[in-house]
């Protein structure tokens, strides 16, 4: 027989059936796809599967003793006539599970008390109790002897007495059940040459002591002990990180190779004269990514940098630096937000900031200034045409804008920088768009800042393809922020003592917010929360901000100058009531307390603000609460966050709030955020492909991983850009581009 390759269809070893069965039920289509179907886990002889522990819905296979069997009578809808159906239940010791076969009452032959199996299907439940329908089901033989046990008939059995004390369980489906599976793979591992390619390079094993593929594959699928199976997975989570970070590491290199425009700052321009105009010194960080990128611009390569940091520690103030950089170097920078609110804020902070150096060509401007352009997508008309006019002449230097910056129609002097702010809304493709807009010559330099702070190795590896600065400190004379939760339900006077420290709060000068998770009046909505619904049903519909204002208008906040502001207002009433409330209380059309949903979530800034009430906290993620939280505690004054719920103690949705009471270090929160997430959306749905290439590798628990794969992945790539002497590594990397593809090619 030819040697087996990885690379074959499965259908030559096992059978056009078989394999049509695992590429319809699970996409395994070569030898490599099987192999890489790790087991889920291992069901241990002996020991039965704890039935608690099983999903509603969720697909299993439980190892089980059988209790008892019992023939009921029913009456057939269709037929009219009374049938049997065998109901099997099965125990772990403690647990019970039933199995229910319906006309099939012949299967008492087997199943009788006592009896061990294998038990496959999916989780329903009827009279409140969990049960599979027509499950499939091996049985382990009747006797303890297992290997001496009498031959049985089939492949499945054959799997069971050769699988050793641990028996994979693996993802299956209704067609495909686990033990069919074990016993393709079986087929496939007898097969399996003894020079099998490796991906990792030899002196990458041998300096964190892994075993090669071929014994870490037949270690996870046939373990003789848990030994087998934890080093089979340190060495296939190692697979998963140096694969994605060698592609992400070529990505870095190719970016890096592409012709970009130095631009250095001329001596005695706008950026000296903007930090002349300085308020407050730059923080020790800022300083330092602001030398690292002022480097990077330098360079005839673009930038393609991340920039990261806690909420509040002055992300903006580096990026315009950036900007103010390119400018005085004769290019235009743009500023892409995700949403009109948040355009509309940063051309109204980077305005004043820049004050007069903003007004070139204005009476009282700076010689040396430059423009500031906004363009979004009610932006329109007279005005549009005049900003596309400045921005195509360069005489608008700085340009900020939404998604209506990538359109065709707008063309720029000459693009050398764009930052993007709060990457996680945009996609990778729209970044494309918008560096496509440079000199046909060059590439611009690229700046990206997310929201909220994220850890190490999730910027590893959702944003692998930039190099990530990260700023942890926040400025100097930031006031600490108190956080409580209030439990409205249990103690409904502390919500009415909240609405009495607004007041207090607005009497002393300063202002409030009040968030709520959804909008209210006709569409019911929810706006932008991110969190996934708890479990309980039929939960009450989220607090409506339109449904609350009136009542707090009339009542608790009475006599106080109180806006609303959500996603549904037209852009001019949102800004104006932006404009109003960052006018603060002293303006004559101020005003004092904001009641909003979660448009003010980013980007923000208004310092007079020192409290904030957010309403039904429970339905609002833990990095969400954070950088809400962030909108307060950013003057001189102490501030307070009330996170408002219904919630019970110990519930689930009332630790997250009490974590976030607990801390107010953004990494921390984003950690504990996304531990308590599935990996994939560890990862965000920009990363589907990722999603599915990381089978093992988990991307919080296995930091040592990663980090050391980067390093190494990234050595390997700059020594042979080409894997040359990697030949495997090489086809891996193939795998994991034409998965990202075909993801791709589905999304579109
Ligand atoms: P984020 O990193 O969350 O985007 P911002 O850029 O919005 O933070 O900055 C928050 C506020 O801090 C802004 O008002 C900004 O002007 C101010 N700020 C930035 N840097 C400093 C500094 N070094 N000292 C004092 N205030 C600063
Ligand atoms: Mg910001």
């Amino acid at each position: 027989m030819a040697e087996l390759r990885l690379t074959d269809p499965l259908k030559n070893v096992l059978g056009a059936p078989t394999a049509k069965a695992l590429a319809d039920g699970l996409s395994l289509h070569t030898i490599e796809d099987l192999l890489r179907h790790y087991p889920r886990r291992y069901a241990e002889r002996g020991q039965l599967t704890d039935l608690r522990s099983l999903e509603i819905d969720e697909h299993v296979t439980v190892m089980a003793q059988v209790l008892k069997t019992d023939v009921k009578s029913y009456r057939d809808r269709r037929t009219g006539r009374n049938a049997d159906r065998l109901e099997v239940v099965v125990t772990d010791g403690t647990g019970r599970l039933t199995l229910t076969f319906f006309k099939q009452k012949w299967r008492q032959r087997d199943l009788y008390e006592g009896r061990i199996g294998l038990f496959s299907g999916k989780v329903g439940v009827f009279r409140n109790q969990r049960q599979l329908t027509h499950p499939d089901y091996v049985l382990l033989p009747d006797s303890a002897e297992l290997p001496d046990a009498a031959p049985a008939e089939g492949a499945e059995d054959t799997v069971l007495r050769f699988a050793g004390q641990l028996i994979p369980v693996y993802p299956a489906t209704a067609a495909m059940p686990s033990w069919k599976i074990a016993s393709a793979v079986g087929i496939v591992l007898d097969q399996l040459p003894e020079d099998l390619d490796d991906p990792l390079p030899l002196i990458t094993r041998a300096a964190h002591g892994l075993p090669d593929l071929r014994g870490a594959l037949l270690a996870v699928h046939r373990p003789e002990s848990h030994d087998d199976i934890a080093a089979a997975r340190d060495r296939l989570r190692w697979d998963e990180a140096f694969v994605l970070q060698t592609v992400l590491a070529q990505r870095r290199l190719a970016a890096s190779a592409l012709p970009a425009v130095p631009r250095v700052p001329a001596a005695g321009g706008l950026l000296e004269a903007f930090e002349a105009r300085l308020p407050f010194e730059l923080t020790g960080g800022q300083v330092e990514v602001g030398t690292t990128i002022s480097d990077d611009l330098a360079r005839t390569h673009p930038m393609h940098r991340l920039l990261q940091g806690e909420v509040g520690s002055g992300k903006t103030l580096v990026a315009l630096r950036a900007m103010l950089a390119v400018v005085d170097a004769g290019g235009q920078a743009a500023l892409l937000a995700p949403t009109e609110v948040l355009a509309q804020q940063h051309h109204r902070s980077i305005t004043a900031m820049l004050g007069p150096l903003a007004e070139r060509g204005m009476l009282g401007g700076s010689d040396t200034g430059t423009r500031v352009a906004l363009l979004t997508g009610s932006v329109t008309g007279a005005r549009r045409k005049q900003e596309m006019l400045d921005i195509a002449t360069g005489e608008a230097g700085i340009v900020v804008g939404t998604h209506a910056l990538l359109q065709h129609k707008v063309s720029f002097f000459d693009l050398g920088l764009v930052v993007v702010d709060e990457q996680h809304r945009f996609g990778v493709e729209q970044r494309a768009a918008l560096a496509a807009k440079s000199r046909d010559d060059a590439r611009p330099h690229v700046l990206v800042m997310t929201a909220t702070p994220i850890p190490r190795t999730v910027a590893m590896t959702v944003f692998g393809d930039l190099e990530v600065s990260t700023l942890t400190e926040l400025p100097k004379g930031r006031s600490p922020i108190t956080t409580h939760v209030v439990p409205s339900a249990e103690k409904p006077q502390f919500l009415e003592r909240a609405w009495t420290r607004i007041r207090e709060e607005v009497g002393a000068g300063r202002q409030a917010y009040v968030v709520f998770p959804r909008i209210g009046g006709d569409k019911d909505t929810d706006e932008d929360v991110d969190v996934a619904e708890d479990s309980e049903q039929e939960r009450r519909a989220p607090l409506a901000v339109l449904e609350w204002a009136d009542r707090l208008v009339d009542g608790q906040l009475a006599g106080l100058r109180v806006a609303v502001l959500h996603g549904r207002m037209a852009s001019d009433e949102k800004d104006d009531v932006m404009r109003r409330f960052a006018a603060g209380p002293s303006s004559p059309d101020g005003v004092d307390v904001l009641l909003a949903t979660t448009v003010i979530e980013v980007g923000v800034d208004v310092p007079n603000a020192t409290v904030m009430v957010v309403m039904d906290a429970d339905r609002f993620g833990v990095s969400q609460l954070h950088q809400l939280r962030g909108r307060i505690g950013r003057g001189a004054h102490a501030s307070l966050c009330l996170l408002v719920t219904e919630m019970p103690p110990g519930t689930p949705a009332r630790e997250r709030l009490d974590a976030v009471a607990a801390t107010s270090d953004g990494f921390e929160l984003s950690r504990f955020d996304l531990e308590s997430r599935r990996e994939g959306d560890v990862l965000g749905s920009s990363q589907a492909g990722r999603r599915s290439s990381l089978r093992m590798l988990a991307v919080l628990r296995d930091e040592d991983v990663i980090v050391a794969a980067r390093e190494e992945a990234t050595a390997l790539v700059t020594a042979d850009p080409d894997l040359a002497s990697v030949p495997a590594l090489g086809r891996a990397v193939e795998r994991l581009l034409d998965e990202d593809r075909a993801d791709y090619l589905e999304k579109s």
